[in-house]
C-alpha cells in the first residue's frame, strides 16, 4: 500500500487507468486527502480523430488527458444568502493541488503523471478523524452494502445501523446517510415505478391476498369509484381508505365505541393519516380502518367518512359513541355522517390542550384539577356553574365535552 502511494508522483509510468487509480486511491488514504477529476479527454474521442498512420491509444488508458484536483480546489463560491451561515454547499476552497494525466503510446502504452502538485491549502491534510467525512471515503464496500439490505428488509433502526456500520468498518456513516441509502434500495424494490403506481399496486396485492379487505380511492369533486385510476384522466387523489380483514373483523367485535385520531403530514405529499379505532372490552384501541387525506377540509373528511360507513353498513345502527379530538371539522363531519352518535372530546386531548392554555396562569394548578375531576365525573352536580365558567374561559370548546 506504502509503495502504491508513493508512486503518484511526477514522471511516474502506468500501465493502465485501474493501476494509476489504485495508486491515487493508496495516496488519498495515506495523506488524508481527496482528488477528484476535473477534465478529461478520455482514449475513444482521441482516437477517433487521429490520421491514418498514426498509432492509436490502448482502451486500457482510459484518458489521453485528465485533470486531478484537490476535492478543495476552485474558487471559494460567495454564499448566495445573507452569509450568515458558512458556505454548506461546496468544499471549494481554493486549494492549489493538481495531478495531470496524459496517455502515451510510444514507446509503450502507458499513462504518465505530467505534472503533480502536491502542496495543498486552506484545509487540514494528514488528519485522518478529518478526512473520514469526505463522502469517497463514506463509500460503502459490496459487503457492508449488503448487510445494510438485509437490515432494512429486517426493519432495523437507522441508528441501528449506523452503530454497526461504525463498528465493523470503523466508516464514519450518520443516519443521513442511511436514510439516503434506504430510499436508494426502496427505489429499487419498486422497480422503477413512481411511489403511486407502487401504491396501487399495494392495494391491489392486498385485495387478492387478503380476502375480505375492501380500499377505495376517493376524488371528492367527481363521484368515488374503486379502481378509478385505470380511467384515462388523472384526477386529485383526495383520500384514499383502506381496510384489511381484519380490520373489519375488529369493528364487528367491538363495534360500539369508535375513535378517530389524525397524525399530520405523513408522506411526501403532505397527507394525514386519520385511524379509525374501536375500544375493545379491556379498553384498548383496535384499528378499524385507515384513512389518508389530502387535506382536512370539512368537504375531504365528510366524503371520507361516508366512505367509510358506506364499506361498513352495520356502523349506522351499532356505534353510540365517537371520540374525536378537539378539531371542529371532524366533529361536524361526524355528526352529519353519523346523526345519532354522541360525539365525546378525547379526555387525553382535552387535558394537554388545557394545560397548555392555562400554562403561567395564577390559578393554573387549581383549574387543571377542576378539569380533571370534571372529566371523571358524569354527573351534573359535581360541576359548580363558578368551575364550568372558570374552565371554558380557556378551553374554547367546553360545551362540546359538556354535553
Ligand atoms: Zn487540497
Amino acid at each position: 500500500m506504502c509503495i502504491m502511494a508513493e508512486r503518484t508522483r511526477q514522471n511516474e509510468y502506468f500501465n493502465s487507468f485501474k493501476e494509476f487509480e489504485d495508486c491515487l486511491r493508496a495516496y488519498e488514504l495515506k495523506n488524508c486527502v481527496i482528488f477528484k477529476r476535473t477534465s478529461t479527454k478520455p482514449v475513444d474521442k482521441y482516437n477517433a480523430r487521429l490520421q491514418p498512420g498514426q498509432t492509436k491509444l490502448d482502451e486500457c488508458l482510459f484518458l489521453k488527458y485528465g485533470t486531478y484536483n484537490c476535492v478543495h480546489g476552485g474558487p471559494v463560491r460567495p454564499s448566495q444568502s445573507k452569509g450568515l451561515r458558512p458556505n454548506q454547499r461546496t468544499l471549494q476552497l481554493h486549494c492549489p493541488a493538481q495531478i495531470s494525466l496524459v496517455g502515451e503510446a510510444c514507446p509503450k502504452q502507458r499513462l504518465k503523471i505530467s505534472s503533480f502538485k502536491h502542496l495543498h491549502q486552506n484545509h487540514p491534510v494528514g488528519n485522518s478523524n478529518f478526512a473520514k467525512h469526505y463522502c469517497k471515503n463514506k463509500k460503502l464496500d459490496k459487503t457492508t452494502k449488503e448487510l445494510v439490505t438485509t437490515m432494512f428488509k429486517c426493519r432495523g433502526k437507522n441508528a441501528d445501523i449506523v452503530h454497526q456500520i461504525q463498528e465493523t468498518t470503523g466508516k464514519a456513516v450518520n443516519s443521513k446517510d442511511i436514510s439516503n441509502m434506504k430510499q436508494q434500495y426502496r427505489m429499487e424494490q419498486r422497480l422503477g415505478k413512481t411511489p403511486e403506481e407502487d401504491l396501487i399496486l399495494e392495494l391491489k396485492k392486498m385485495l387478492k391476498d387478503d380476502p375480505g379487505s375492501q380500499y377505495v380511492i376517493g376524488h371528492v369533486e367527481t363521484e368515488t369509484d374503486v379502481d378509478d385510476t385505470e380511467n384515462n384522466e388523472p384526477k386529485l387523489v383526495d383520500f384514499i381508505f383502506f381496510q384489511t380483514k381484519a380490520m373489519r373483523d375488529n369493528l364487528e367485535q367491538f363495534p360500539e365505541i369508535l375513535g378517530l385520531d389524525t397524525t399530520y403530514d405523513v408522506n411526501k405529499h403532505n397527507m394525514h393519516l386519520s385511524v379509525v379505532e374501536a375500544i375493545d372490552n379491556h379498553k384498548n384501541g383496535r384499528i378499524v380502518g385507515y384513512i389518508f387525506l389530502r387535506r382536512e377540509t370539512s368537504n375531504i373528511l365528510e366524503s371520507a367518512l361516508k366512505v367509510f360507513v358506506a364499506k361498513n353498513p352495520d356502523v349506522v345502527n351499532t356505534v353510540k359513541t365517537v371520540i374525536v379530538d378537539k378539531d371542529y371539522k371532524e366533529i361536524s363531519g361526524v355528526r352529519k355522517v353519523l346523526p345519532n352518535v354522541h360525539v365525546h372530546l378525547c379526555h387525553t386531548h382535552v387535558r394537554r390542550i388545557f394545560s397548555r392554555r392555562v400554562k403561567g396562569e395564577e390559578n393554573a394548578s387549581k383549574l387543571t384539577k377542576i378539569l380533571n375531576d370534571m372529566c371523571l365525573s358524569d354527573t351534573a352536580e359535581v360541576r359548580p356553574l363558578g368551575y364550568t365558567i372558570t374552565a371554558t374561559k380557556y378551553f374554547f370548546d367546553c360545551s362540546v365535552w359538556l354535553s
